[in-house]
């Protein structure tokens, strides 16, 4: 067991590096375990949220494989894959309770400044594109989740659902559909900042903005000392304070930081980043005729989390309409990083499992490049794809969020680029980092619980941790994907609470 100093004045029992979703959830879900733990959270910039957890950032969908057919892969034999659907939609619902669990407890105050029901749509032409749809409707509406899901090849069904995704659209071709109003739109951004605010009104909790980690190393004693420059003082002053437990939430930036502490499960990890960009409609007639997150399928080489979508959203309190991610290429692992991120991440541990994954994604490399070299005719022609009618002037280009996908080591391939995410933990449960970013914000509950079980094995096993992990998470542990009637009882209970929609219209 490390050795706590309980007593120096810069010795935290917990760091949390980064200021987003993830270091928020694991942030609460601690102070709720264990509510005597001192906590220090460092954050680079000034604000919370600031870089992919931002509404503006990311899609807000929040992912439970009810439209998004990169959770369903079709397999070379024809057949659909639905497991990997199955998981995600019981990892957001792990999300929902503990979202549930705090409204009841006063800790969030209200579900609608985050969560709001919008019908979540899958939507394909072309006939293979239809078949697949209807396999994939036919193995998903097996699922207790998933029966209200609705599947039609009917032109004048949809157009009553998404008008804009109809006209213009050649009636000649096969076109396909799957409806749900079980499906949300997230506020990533303003959860984040009210799960903080909950933690800045906690004894023994500081949050330290501006403050950018540098350097991590383990002392002999198993603790933590961490490096920091204050960057508002706009000079180096490395500043250092002691850490029982160090979590790595620093999004992008949390495979140089996994780097720098030297710890052997992180070694031969590298990264790849993916930056995005938004067409964000500014005609309010056209934002007022959409209502629904609408996702396609993925063009040949395009990363699986860059299938373009077209989704209203609510964001501070305003309906708007988005389409993309269009994803591109820029060396850089934050928005607010710096060009010589991935140049400075690639480590003699490291260079031959990325050359190896550049080498198998050739596919993925020209997308990206064909994706960067985009002209704003291109552009629309793709989201013309979604919407006919559409017209450029209505529209404005936006930066997302940055996203670094997981390079790692692979016995046979050298190299593999993965599209999850992936927790790294030190054998000691001292530190661990999240690398990846999808399915992202939404299942941050059930991978923060994960890392839980792994960093703090000990305190996770006892009976006090286990009924407060219940009482959050009243299904933890159990599969509502496989339990009809454990599904209906947890999904009513976080419909009521949060505010959602409860019945689906059929169509
Ligand atoms: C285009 C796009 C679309 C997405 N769509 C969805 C979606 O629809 N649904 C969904 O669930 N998820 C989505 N995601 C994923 C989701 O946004 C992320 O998984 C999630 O926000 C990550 O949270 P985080 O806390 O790990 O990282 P972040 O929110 O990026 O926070 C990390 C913080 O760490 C700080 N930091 C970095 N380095 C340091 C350092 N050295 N010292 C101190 N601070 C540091 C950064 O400034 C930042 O504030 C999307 C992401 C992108 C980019």
């Amino acid at each position: 067991m490390r050795r706590k100093i309980k007593n120096a004045a810069n010795y935290s029992d917990v760091v949390l590096i980064g200021a987003g979703i993830m270091s928020a959830t694991l942030g609460v879900l601690l102070k709720e375990l264990q509510p005597d733990l001192k906590i220090t959270i460092f954050e680079r910039l000034d604000l919370v949220a600031g870089e992919s957890s931002d509404a503006w950032n990311n899609a807000g969908t929040g992912h439970a494989a009810l439209c998004e057919l990169n959770y369903t892969p079709e397999k070379p034999d024809g057949s659909v894959d639905c497991s990997k659907a199955l998981k995600i939609y019981d990892s957001f619902q792990v999300s929902r309770q503990f979202w549930a669990y705090l409204i009841e407890k006063g800790i969030l105050p209200s579900p609608e400044s985050f969560i709001q029901s919008v019908p979540h749509m899958s939507f394909v032409h072309g006939e293979n594109n239809v078949n697949y749809l209807k396999k994939r409707y036919d193995i998903l509406s097996q699922y207790a989740p998933f029966k209200d899901m609705s599947y039609t090849e009917d032109g004048e069904a949809i157009s009553k659902l998404i008008p804009l995704v109809m006209e213009g659209r050649n009636p000649e071709e096969p076109i396909a559909a799957t409806y749900t109003d079980a499906g949300t739109d997230v506020n990533f951004g303003n959860l984040t900042r009210m799960l903080f605010d909950y933690l800045k009104s906690k004894d023994d909790v500081k949050i330290r903005m501006h403050h950018e980690v540098t350097e991590l190393k383990q002392l002999e004693d198993g603790n933590w000392c961490i490096t920091l420059n204050n960057l508002a003082t706009k000079k180096s002053n490395k500043k250092k304070i002691y850490a029982h437990f160090v979590f790595v939430g620093a999004g992008g930036g949390a495979l140089p930081l996994l780097e720098k502490s030297g710890i052997e499960e992180g070694k031969g990890f590298g990264g790849f980043p993916v930056s995005g960009q938004w067409l964000k409609c500014n005609n309010p007639d056209v934002i007022e005729r959409h209502n629904a997150k609408v996702y396609g399928r993925a063009a040949v080489g395009a990363p699986p989390m860059s299938v373009p979508h077209l989704d209203s959203r609510m964001i501070d309190g305003k309906k708007e309409l988005l389409f993309g991610p269009y994803a591109g290429f820029t060396t850089r692992f934050l928005k607010e990083g710096s060009l010589m991120d991935l140049p400075s991440s690639i480590k003699l541990n490291n260079v031959i499992p990325m050359l190896q994954a550049g080498l198998h994604n050739i596919d993925l490399t020209k997308y990206l490049i064909e994706q960067v070299m985009q002209s704003p005719e291109d552009r629309l022609e793709a989201l013309k794809e979604y919407f006919p009618n559409a017209e450029m002037k209505d529209w404005e280009l936006l930066m997302a969020g940055q996203r670094v996908q997981v390079i790692k080591k692979h016995p046979e391939l050298g190299g593999v680029l993965e599209f999850g995410t992936e927790i790294v933990a030190a054998s000691d449960g001292s530190i661990a980092a999240l690398l990846g970013a999808s399915p992202g914000a939404s299942t941050a509950v059930d991978i923060m619980v994960q890392l839980l079980q792994r960093c703090f094995k000990e305190e996770f096993a006892t009976e006090e941790w286990q009924e407060k992990i219940k009482a959050m998470i009243p299904s933890y542990g159990q599969s509502l994907v496989a339990d009809e009637s454990l599904f209906k009882q947890i999904n009513d209970w976080t419909n009521e609470v949060l505010g959602l929609k409860s019945t689906t219209v059929t169509v």
